[in-house]
Protein backbone atom coordinates (compact mmCIF):
# COMPACT_ATOMS: atom_id res chain seq x y z
CA UNK A 1 0.00 0.00 0.00
CA UNK A 2 2.41 2.44 1.05
CA UNK A 3 5.93 2.79 -1.18
CA UNK A 4 9.35 2.31 1.09
CA UNK A 5 10.73 5.90 0.85
CA UNK A 6 14.39 6.99 0.59
CA UNK A 7 15.02 10.39 1.76
CA UNK A 8 18.11 12.54 0.69
CA UNK A 9 20.23 14.59 3.25
CA UNK A 10 23.13 16.63 3.38
CA UNK A 11 24.86 20.15 3.14
CA UNK A 12 23.98 22.43 -0.22
CA UNK A 13 25.95 22.35 -2.98
CA UNK A 14 26.58 18.36 -3.00
CA UNK A 15 24.56 17.50 -5.39
CA UNK A 16 21.58 16.48 -3.75
CA UNK A 17 19.04 17.63 -6.43
CA UNK A 18 21.37 16.08 -9.37
CA UNK A 19 21.24 12.46 -7.74
CA UNK A 20 17.38 13.15 -6.50
CA UNK A 21 17.07 13.85 -10.72
CA UNK A 22 18.95 10.92 -11.64
CA UNK A 23 17.55 8.95 -9.34
CA UNK A 24 13.74 9.29 -10.03
CA UNK A 25 14.80 9.36 -13.66
CA UNK A 26 12.23 9.79 -16.81
CA UNK A 27 8.66 10.04 -14.25
CA UNK A 28 9.85 13.66 -13.48
CA UNK A 29 9.43 14.76 -16.91
CA UNK A 30 6.18 13.29 -17.58
CA UNK A 31 5.09 15.02 -14.39
CA UNK A 32 5.37 18.51 -15.91
CA UNK A 33 2.89 17.80 -18.19
CA UNK A 34 0.07 18.93 -15.48
CA UNK A 35 -0.44 22.68 -15.45
CA UNK A 36 0.28 24.64 -12.25
CA UNK A 37 3.14 21.43 -11.02
CA UNK A 38 6.15 23.30 -10.02
CA UNK A 39 9.21 21.98 -11.72
CA UNK A 40 11.52 22.15 -8.30
CA UNK A 41 10.13 18.92 -6.95
CA UNK A 42 11.13 17.84 -3.86
CA UNK A 43 9.54 14.10 -4.05
CA UNK A 44 9.01 11.61 -6.41
CA UNK A 45 8.80 8.05 -7.57
CA UNK A 46 11.45 5.59 -8.29
CA UNK A 47 12.15 1.76 -9.72
CA UNK A 48 15.05 -0.16 -9.07
CA UNK A 49 14.90 -3.81 -9.96
CA UNK A 50 11.27 -4.75 -9.17
CA UNK A 51 11.14 -2.44 -6.08
CA UNK A 52 9.27 1.01 -6.58
CA UNK A 53 9.70 3.69 -3.84
CA UNK A 54 9.44 7.24 -3.46
CA UNK A 55 11.89 9.58 -2.60
CA UNK A 56 12.48 12.67 -1.26
CA UNK A 57 15.10 15.45 -1.15
CA UNK A 58 15.17 17.06 1.95
CA UNK A 59 17.51 19.95 0.66
CA UNK A 60 14.53 21.39 -1.14
CA UNK A 61 12.42 22.09 2.09
CA UNK A 62 13.63 25.45 3.01
CA UNK A 63 13.02 25.82 6.77
CA UNK A 64 12.24 29.81 7.58
CA UNK A 65 15.24 31.51 7.87
CA UNK A 66 16.69 29.25 10.19
CA UNK A 67 20.34 29.58 10.39
CA UNK A 68 22.58 27.40 7.79
CA UNK A 69 23.41 24.34 10.42
CA UNK A 70 19.95 24.22 11.49
CA UNK A 71 18.10 23.81 8.44
CA UNK A 72 19.99 20.75 7.90
CA UNK A 73 19.75 19.58 11.00
CA UNK A 74 15.99 19.85 10.52
CA UNK A 75 16.48 17.97 7.20
CA UNK A 76 17.85 15.25 8.59
CA UNK A 77 15.16 15.15 11.18
CA UNK A 78 12.23 15.16 8.39
CA UNK A 79 14.67 12.16 6.72
CA UNK A 80 14.41 10.19 10.29
CA UNK A 81 10.69 10.46 10.55
CA UNK A 82 9.59 10.28 7.13
CA UNK A 83 12.09 7.55 5.45
CA UNK A 84 13.51 3.89 5.80
CA UNK A 85 16.30 4.77 4.09
CA UNK A 86 18.72 7.80 4.36
CA UNK A 87 21.12 8.70 1.78
CA UNK A 88 23.43 10.92 3.12
CA UNK A 89 25.61 13.30 0.48
CA UNK A 90 29.07 14.28 0.97
CA UNK A 91 31.18 16.18 -1.64
CA UNK A 92 34.36 14.13 -2.57
CA UNK A 93 35.94 16.99 -4.15
CA UNK A 94 35.44 19.29 -0.67
CA UNK A 95 35.81 15.92 2.02
CA UNK A 96 34.67 16.00 5.25
CA UNK A 97 33.27 19.12 6.73
CA UNK A 98 31.73 20.18 10.04
CA UNK A 99 28.55 20.54 8.15
CA UNK A 100 28.72 16.82 7.08
CA UNK A 101 29.33 15.64 10.70
CA UNK A 102 26.42 17.53 12.21
CA UNK A 103 24.48 15.59 9.99
CA UNK A 104 26.35 12.12 10.60
CA UNK A 105 25.57 12.45 13.75
CA UNK A 106 22.10 12.88 14.01
CA UNK A 107 21.30 10.38 11.11
CA UNK A 108 23.58 7.97 13.35
CA UNK A 109 21.83 8.34 16.71
CA UNK A 110 18.69 7.77 14.86
CA UNK A 111 19.28 4.14 14.15
CA UNK A 112 17.57 4.19 10.89
CA UNK A 113 20.01 2.79 7.98
CA UNK A 114 21.93 5.64 6.33
CA UNK A 115 24.00 5.13 2.88
CA UNK A 116 27.00 7.51 2.75
CA UNK A 117 27.65 9.00 -1.10
CA UNK A 118 30.81 10.66 -1.55
CA UNK A 119 29.54 12.88 -4.65
CA UNK A 120 31.32 14.25 -7.09
CA UNK A 121 33.57 11.07 -7.70
CA UNK A 122 33.61 11.87 -11.28
CA UNK A 123 36.32 9.87 -12.37
CA UNK A 124 38.44 6.67 -11.52
CA UNK A 125 41.16 8.43 -10.51
CA UNK A 126 39.86 10.37 -7.22
CA UNK A 127 38.87 7.27 -5.56
CA UNK A 128 40.93 7.95 -3.04
CA UNK A 129 39.52 10.79 -2.19
CA UNK A 130 36.60 8.20 -0.50
CA UNK A 131 38.70 7.08 2.27
CA UNK A 132 38.41 10.10 4.71
CA UNK A 133 34.99 9.64 5.14
CA UNK A 134 34.96 6.41 6.93
CA UNK A 135 35.95 9.01 9.58
CA UNK A 136 31.72 9.18 9.37
CA UNK A 137 31.03 6.26 11.44
CA UNK A 138 28.74 5.34 8.96
CA UNK A 139 30.33 2.74 6.83
CA UNK A 140 31.12 2.30 3.60
CA UNK A 141 31.17 5.55 1.82
CA UNK A 142 30.12 4.92 -2.11
CA UNK A 143 31.49 6.64 -4.62
CA UNK A 144 29.01 8.31 -6.95
CA UNK A 145 28.66 10.82 -9.62
CA UNK A 146 25.69 12.41 -9.95
CA UNK A 147 26.77 14.60 -13.21
CA UNK A 148 27.63 11.29 -14.67
CA UNK A 149 25.35 8.83 -13.46
CA UNK A 150 28.43 6.52 -12.21
CA UNK A 151 27.90 4.53 -8.91
CA UNK A 152 24.01 4.69 -8.34
CA UNK A 153 23.09 1.32 -8.87
CA UNK A 154 25.13 -0.04 -6.16
CA UNK A 155 23.84 2.64 -3.52
CA UNK A 156 20.40 1.29 -4.99
CA UNK A 157 21.20 -2.38 -4.27
CA UNK A 158 21.80 -1.06 -0.93
CA UNK A 159 18.91 0.79 -0.21
CA UNK A 160 16.51 -1.88 -1.28
CA UNK A 161 17.92 -4.38 1.54
CA UNK A 162 16.97 -1.95 3.66
CA UNK A 163 13.51 -1.86 2.48
CA UNK A 164 10.79 -2.99 4.91
CA UNK A 165 9.27 -6.84 3.83
CA UNK A 166 6.03 -6.65 2.02
CA UNK A 167 3.59 -6.53 4.90
CA UNK A 168 0.11 -8.91 4.35
CA UNK A 169 -2.18 -5.69 4.78
CA UNK A 170 -2.96 -5.49 1.03
CA UNK A 171 -6.37 -7.81 1.77
CA UNK A 172 -7.42 -5.28 3.40
CA UNK A 173 -10.68 -4.37 1.09
CA UNK A 174 -11.39 -0.66 3.05
CA UNK A 175 -11.62 2.36 0.33
CA UNK A 176 -9.29 4.68 1.40
CA UNK A 177 -9.03 8.49 0.81
CA UNK A 178 -7.55 11.99 1.85
CA UNK A 179 -8.30 15.72 2.35
CA UNK A 180 -5.55 17.49 0.34
CA UNK A 181 -5.38 21.38 0.57
CA UNK A 182 -4.04 24.52 1.41
CA UNK A 183 -3.69 25.29 5.33
CA UNK A 184 -6.97 26.66 6.98
CA UNK A 185 -9.22 24.95 4.26
CA UNK A 186 -10.70 23.15 7.02
CA UNK A 187 -9.12 19.77 6.22
CA UNK A 188 -9.29 18.93 10.00
CA UNK A 189 -13.03 20.04 10.68
CA UNK A 190 -14.10 17.94 7.84
CA UNK A 191 -12.36 15.21 9.05
CA UNK A 192 -14.00 15.18 12.92
CA UNK A 193 -17.23 16.22 11.10
CA UNK A 194 -16.98 12.86 8.60
CA UNK A 195 -15.88 10.93 11.49
CA UNK A 196 -18.62 12.59 13.78
CA UNK A 197 -20.70 10.72 16.69
CA UNK A 198 -22.64 8.71 14.08
CA UNK A 199 -19.66 6.66 12.91
CA UNK A 200 -17.95 3.37 14.40
CA UNK A 201 -14.51 3.99 14.17
CA UNK A 202 -12.82 0.70 13.49
CA UNK A 203 -9.32 1.55 14.20
CA UNK A 204 -6.84 4.26 14.47
CA UNK A 205 -3.42 2.15 12.57
CA UNK A 206 -0.51 2.87 14.03
CA UNK A 207 2.41 4.22 12.27
CA UNK A 208 1.92 2.07 8.82
CA UNK A 209 4.34 5.20 7.59
CA UNK A 210 6.45 7.13 10.25
CA UNK A 211 3.45 9.33 12.14
CA UNK A 212 0.95 8.62 10.17
CA UNK A 213 -2.38 7.71 11.65
CA UNK A 214 -5.23 6.31 9.79
CA UNK A 215 -8.69 6.24 10.54
CA UNK A 216 -10.83 3.08 9.63
CA UNK A 217 -14.63 3.36 10.25
CA UNK A 218 -17.55 1.66 8.34
CA UNK A 219 -20.46 3.68 6.60
CA UNK A 220 -23.67 4.03 6.10
CA UNK A 221 -24.58 0.62 4.20
CA UNK A 222 -21.13 -1.06 5.31
CA UNK A 223 -18.65 0.39 3.70
CA UNK A 224 -15.81 0.19 4.91
CA UNK A 225 -13.46 3.55 4.64
CA UNK A 226 -9.80 4.62 5.61
CA UNK A 227 -8.95 8.16 6.22
CA UNK A 228 -5.09 8.63 5.35
CA UNK A 229 -3.72 11.12 7.72
CA UNK A 230 -2.21 14.20 5.89
CA UNK A 231 0.12 16.63 7.05
CA UNK A 232 -1.63 19.85 9.08
CA UNK A 233 -4.41 17.21 10.25
CA UNK A 234 -2.46 16.16 13.37
CA UNK A 235 0.34 18.43 14.10
CA UNK A 236 2.94 17.14 16.31
CA UNK A 237 4.52 20.59 16.86
CA UNK A 238 8.16 20.47 14.65
CA UNK A 239 9.19 23.47 13.36
CA UNK A 240 8.78 22.43 10.29
CA UNK A 241 5.46 21.43 9.68
CA UNK A 242 4.36 25.35 8.53
CA UNK A 243 6.33 25.19 5.64
CA UNK A 244 4.84 24.83 2.31
CA UNK A 245 6.97 22.40 0.90
CA UNK A 246 6.78 19.73 3.39
CA UNK A 247 2.84 19.96 3.78
CA UNK A 248 3.18 19.76 -0.17
CA UNK A 249 5.38 16.48 0.26
CA UNK A 250 3.39 15.25 2.94
CA UNK A 251 -0.24 15.69 0.63
CA UNK A 252 1.90 13.84 -2.09
CA UNK A 253 2.84 10.98 0.25
CA UNK A 254 -1.35 10.86 1.07
CA UNK A 255 -2.17 10.84 -2.31
CA UNK A 256 -0.29 8.00 -3.07
CA UNK A 257 -1.58 5.76 -0.64
CA UNK A 258 -4.76 6.92 -1.20
CA UNK A 259 -7.73 5.64 -3.79
CA UNK A 260 -9.86 8.19 -3.81
CA UNK A 261 -8.34 11.96 -2.96
CA UNK A 262 -10.92 14.96 -1.69
CA UNK A 263 -9.35 18.54 -2.89
CA UNK A 264 -10.62 20.68 -0.52
CA UNK A 265 -11.41 24.68 -1.34
CA UNK A 266 -12.03 27.55 0.62
CA UNK A 267 -15.42 28.40 -0.69
CA UNK A 268 -14.85 31.79 1.15
CA UNK A 269 -11.96 32.90 -0.08
CA UNK A 270 -12.24 31.30 -3.66
CA UNK A 271 -9.42 29.19 -6.06
CA UNK A 272 -5.80 30.45 -5.31
CA UNK A 273 -2.71 29.18 -7.30
CA UNK A 274 -1.60 26.87 -4.19
CA UNK A 275 -4.95 24.95 -4.88
CA UNK A 276 -3.85 24.36 -8.25
CA UNK A 277 -0.68 22.91 -7.52
CA UNK A 278 -2.17 20.84 -5.08
CA UNK A 279 -5.22 19.43 -7.28
CA UNK A 280 -2.52 18.91 -9.74
CA UNK A 281 -0.29 16.28 -7.84
CA UNK A 282 -3.85 14.23 -7.23
CA UNK A 283 -4.29 14.04 -11.11
CA UNK A 284 -1.11 13.27 -11.94
CA UNK A 285 -1.40 10.06 -9.55
CA UNK A 286 -4.08 8.74 -11.10
CA UNK A 287 -6.35 8.91 -7.99
CA UNK A 288 -9.70 9.79 -8.16
CA UNK A 289 -10.26 13.19 -7.40
CA UNK A 290 -13.67 15.25 -5.75
CA UNK A 291 -13.47 18.94 -5.03
CA UNK A 292 -15.09 19.72 -1.62
CA UNK A 293 -15.90 23.17 -1.62
CA UNK A 294 -15.99 23.70 2.24
CA UNK A 295 -17.11 26.85 4.29
CA UNK A 296 -19.93 27.01 1.93
CA UNK A 297 -22.04 28.77 4.81
CA UNK A 298 -20.11 31.88 4.72
CA UNK A 299 -20.79 32.28 1.58
CA UNK A 300 -23.52 35.12 0.29
CA UNK A 301 -25.64 33.30 -1.91
CA UNK A 302 -28.33 34.01 -4.32
CA UNK A 303 -29.40 31.08 -7.00
CA UNK A 304 -26.45 31.28 -9.60
CA UNK A 305 -23.47 31.61 -6.68
CA UNK A 306 -22.82 27.57 -6.79
CA UNK A 307 -23.22 27.81 -10.93
CA UNK A 308 -20.99 30.47 -11.19
CA UNK A 309 -18.46 29.03 -8.53
CA UNK A 310 -18.85 25.37 -10.47
CA UNK A 311 -17.77 27.14 -14.18
CA UNK A 312 -14.57 28.87 -12.59
CA UNK A 313 -13.46 25.60 -11.23
CA UNK A 314 -14.22 24.03 -14.26
CA UNK A 315 -12.39 27.01 -16.03
CA UNK A 316 -9.14 26.93 -13.66
CA UNK A 317 -9.09 23.06 -12.97
CA UNK A 318 -9.80 22.10 -16.88
CA UNK A 319 -7.66 18.77 -16.78
CA UNK A 320 -9.80 17.90 -13.92
CA UNK A 321 -13.30 18.02 -15.52
CA UNK A 322 -14.09 14.68 -14.53
CA UNK A 323 -14.23 15.10 -10.65
CA UNK A 324 -17.55 16.00 -9.27
CA UNK A 325 -17.87 18.97 -7.19
CA UNK A 326 -19.53 19.03 -3.62
CA UNK A 327 -20.44 22.24 -2.01
CA UNK A 328 -20.59 21.79 1.79
CA UNK A 329 -19.80 23.55 5.45
CA UNK A 330 -17.64 21.21 8.43
CA UNK A 331 -19.52 23.92 10.23
CA UNK A 332 -23.86 23.37 9.85
CA UNK A 333 -22.42 19.70 8.42
CA UNK A 334 -24.78 20.76 4.76
CA UNK A 335 -24.08 17.72 2.44
CA UNK A 336 -21.36 15.86 4.46
CA UNK A 337 -23.35 12.76 4.21
CA UNK A 338 -22.94 12.63 0.62
CA UNK A 339 -19.08 12.66 1.26
CA UNK A 340 -18.94 8.87 1.88
CA UNK A 341 -21.07 7.83 -0.82
CA UNK A 342 -18.95 10.24 -3.09
CA UNK A 343 -16.06 8.10 -2.39
CA UNK A 344 -17.62 4.85 -3.14
CA UNK A 345 -19.35 5.78 -6.10
CA UNK A 346 -15.67 7.25 -7.90
CA UNK A 347 -14.17 4.01 -6.22
CA UNK A 348 -16.42 1.92 -8.23
CA UNK A 349 -15.61 3.89 -11.41
CA UNK A 350 -11.92 3.47 -10.89
CA UNK A 351 -12.50 -0.54 -11.04
CA UNK A 352 -15.12 -0.44 -13.83
CA UNK A 353 -13.72 -2.69 -16.53
CA UNK A 354 -15.47 -2.27 -20.03
CA UNK A 355 -15.80 -5.89 -22.45
CA UNK A 356 -13.66 -5.29 -24.84
CA UNK A 357 -16.39 -6.04 -28.01
CA UNK A 358 -18.64 -2.81 -26.34
CA UNK A 359 -15.47 -0.80 -25.97
CA UNK A 360 -14.70 -1.39 -29.65
CA UNK A 361 -18.31 -0.54 -30.80
CA UNK A 362 -17.89 2.68 -29.09
CA UNK A 363 -14.49 3.66 -30.62
CA UNK A 364 -15.98 2.19 -34.27
CA UNK A 365 -18.78 5.43 -33.64
CA UNK A 366 -16.87 7.56 -32.64
CA UNK A 367 -14.37 7.56 -35.44
CA UNK A 368 -17.56 7.49 -37.39
CA UNK A 369 -18.49 10.71 -35.83
CA UNK A 370 -15.53 12.51 -36.07
CA UNK A 371 -12.90 10.59 -38.29
CA UNK A 372 -9.00 10.26 -37.33
CA UNK A 373 -6.63 13.05 -38.14
CA UNK A 374 -3.65 12.77 -41.06
CA UNK A 375 -0.60 14.45 -40.87
CA UNK A 376 1.50 14.69 -43.98
CA UNK A 377 -0.93 12.18 -45.66
CA UNK A 378 -1.10 9.69 -43.82
CA UNK A 379 -3.97 8.64 -41.65
CA UNK A 380 -4.46 7.37 -38.10
CA UNK A 381 -6.27 3.97 -38.55
CA UNK A 382 -7.64 2.19 -35.38
CA UNK A 383 -7.45 -1.43 -35.56
CA UNK A 384 -9.08 -2.21 -32.20
CA UNK A 385 -9.08 -1.21 -28.37
CA UNK A 386 -8.97 -3.25 -24.60
CA UNK A 387 -8.65 -2.12 -21.26
CA UNK A 388 -5.68 -3.18 -19.92
CA UNK A 389 -6.44 -1.80 -16.23
CA UNK A 390 -8.40 -0.79 -13.29
CA UNK A 391 -7.60 2.53 -11.47
CA UNK A 392 -7.09 4.26 -13.46
CA UNK A 393 -9.37 2.80 -16.09
CA UNK A 394 -6.79 2.18 -19.01
CA UNK A 395 -7.24 1.81 -22.58
CA UNK A 396 -4.60 0.55 -24.86
CA UNK A 397 -5.44 1.64 -28.76
CA UNK A 398 -3.98 0.04 -31.43
CA UNK A 399 -2.90 1.45 -34.37
CA UNK A 400 -0.85 2.02 -37.35
CA UNK A 401 1.20 4.85 -35.91
CA UNK A 402 1.77 6.09 -32.47
CA UNK A 403 2.32 9.31 -33.76
CA UNK A 404 -0.91 9.74 -35.85
CA UNK A 405 -2.45 9.89 -32.27
CA UNK A 406 -2.96 13.58 -31.59
CA UNK A 407 -3.60 14.96 -27.68
CA UNK A 408 -6.84 15.64 -29.12
CA UNK A 409 -8.07 13.02 -31.06
CA UNK A 410 -6.48 10.76 -27.73
CA UNK A 411 -8.87 13.51 -25.99
CA UNK A 412 -12.14 12.87 -28.24
CA UNK A 413 -11.89 8.95 -27.88
CA UNK A 414 -11.79 10.26 -23.83
CA UNK A 415 -14.85 11.92 -23.83
CA UNK A 416 -16.77 9.28 -25.95
CA UNK A 417 -15.74 7.15 -23.59
CA UNK A 418 -17.03 8.94 -20.63
CA UNK A 419 -20.26 9.71 -22.15
CA UNK A 420 -20.85 5.71 -22.49
CA UNK A 421 -19.38 4.69 -18.75
CA UNK A 422 -19.95 6.44 -16.04
CA UNK A 423 -16.01 7.11 -15.04
CA UNK A 424 -17.15 10.38 -13.26
CA UNK A 425 -14.36 11.21 -10.80
CA UNK A 426 -11.80 9.00 -11.83
CA UNK A 427 -8.97 9.87 -14.77
CA UNK A 428 -8.87 7.32 -17.52
CA UNK A 429 -5.42 6.52 -19.99
CA UNK A 430 -5.86 6.47 -23.29
CA UNK A 431 -2.63 4.50 -24.50
CA UNK A 432 -2.04 4.55 -28.26
CA UNK A 433 0.39 1.55 -29.32
CA UNK A 434 1.35 0.01 -32.52
CA UNK A 435 0.30 -3.18 -34.06
CA UNK A 436 2.73 -5.18 -35.39
P1 LIG B 1 22.29 20.38 -3.86
O1 LIG B 1 22.33 21.79 -3.37
O2 LIG B 1 22.93 19.46 -2.87
O3 LIG B 1 20.93 19.92 -4.28
O4 LIG B 1 23.26 20.31 -5.13
P2 LIG B 1 22.94 20.39 -6.71
O5 LIG B 1 22.38 19.12 -7.18
O6 LIG B 1 22.16 21.63 -6.96
O7 LIG B 1 24.41 20.52 -7.27
C1 LIG B 1 25.29 21.55 -6.88
C2 LIG B 1 26.32 21.73 -7.96
O8 LIG B 1 27.17 20.58 -8.04
C3 LIG B 1 25.76 21.95 -9.34
O9 LIG B 1 26.51 22.91 -10.00
C4 LIG B 1 25.91 20.58 -9.99
O10 LIG B 1 26.02 20.69 -11.38
C5 LIG B 1 27.19 20.08 -9.37
N1 LIG B 1 27.25 18.62 -9.34
C6 LIG B 1 26.27 17.77 -8.96
N2 LIG B 1 26.69 16.48 -9.07
C7 LIG B 1 27.96 16.53 -9.53
C8 LIG B 1 28.93 15.53 -9.87
O11 LIG B 1 28.69 14.32 -9.76
N3 LIG B 1 30.14 15.97 -10.30
C9 LIG B 1 30.42 17.28 -10.43
N4 LIG B 1 31.62 17.60 -10.88
N5 LIG B 1 29.53 18.25 -10.15
C10 LIG B 1 28.32 17.89 -9.70
P1 LIG C 1 -7.10 22.92 8.01
O1 LIG C 1 -5.87 23.71 8.27
O2 LIG C 1 -7.37 22.77 6.55
O3 LIG C 1 -7.14 21.59 8.72
O4 LIG C 1 -8.33 23.82 8.55
P2 LIG C 1 -9.13 23.71 9.93
O5 LIG C 1 -10.05 22.55 9.94
O6 LIG C 1 -8.17 23.84 11.04
O7 LIG C 1 -10.06 25.00 9.82
C1 LIG C 1 -9.54 26.32 9.76
C2 LIG C 1 -10.54 27.28 10.34
O8 LIG C 1 -11.73 27.32 9.55
C3 LIG C 1 -11.00 26.89 11.74
O9 LIG C 1 -11.14 28.08 12.50
C4 LIG C 1 -12.36 26.24 11.51
O10 LIG C 1 -13.21 26.39 12.62
C5 LIG C 1 -12.88 27.02 10.32
N1 LIG C 1 -13.80 26.21 9.50
C6 LIG C 1 -13.56 24.99 8.98
N2 LIG C 1 -14.61 24.57 8.23
C7 LIG C 1 -15.54 25.55 8.30
C8 LIG C 1 -16.84 25.71 7.73
O11 LIG C 1 -17.38 24.87 7.01
N3 LIG C 1 -17.50 26.88 8.01
C9 LIG C 1 -16.95 27.83 8.80
N4 LIG C 1 -17.67 28.94 9.03
N5 LIG C 1 -15.72 27.71 9.33
C10 LIG C 1 -15.02 26.59 9.10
Amino acid sequence: MSNPTIAIVGRPNVGKSTLFNRIAGERISIVEDTPGVTRDRIYAKGEWLDHEFSIIDTGGIDIGDEPFMEQIKQQAQIAIDEADVILLVASGKEGVTDADEAVAKILYRSKKPVILMVNKVDNPEMRNEIYEFYSLGLGEPYPVSGSHGLGLGDVLDEAVKHFPAENEEEEDESIKFSLIGRPNVGKSSLINAILGEDRVIVSDIEGTTRDAIDTKFVGENGQEFTMIDTAGMRKRGKVYENTEKYSVMRAMRAIDRSDVVLVVLNGEEGIREQDKRIAGYAHEAGRGVIIVVNKWDLVKKDTNTMKKFEEEIRDEFAYLDYAPIVFVSAMTKQRLNKIPLMIEEVSMNQNLRIPSSVLNDIIMDAVAINPTPTDKGKRLKIFYATQVAVKPPTFVVFVNEEELMHFSYARFLENQIRKAFEFQGTPIKIIPRRRK
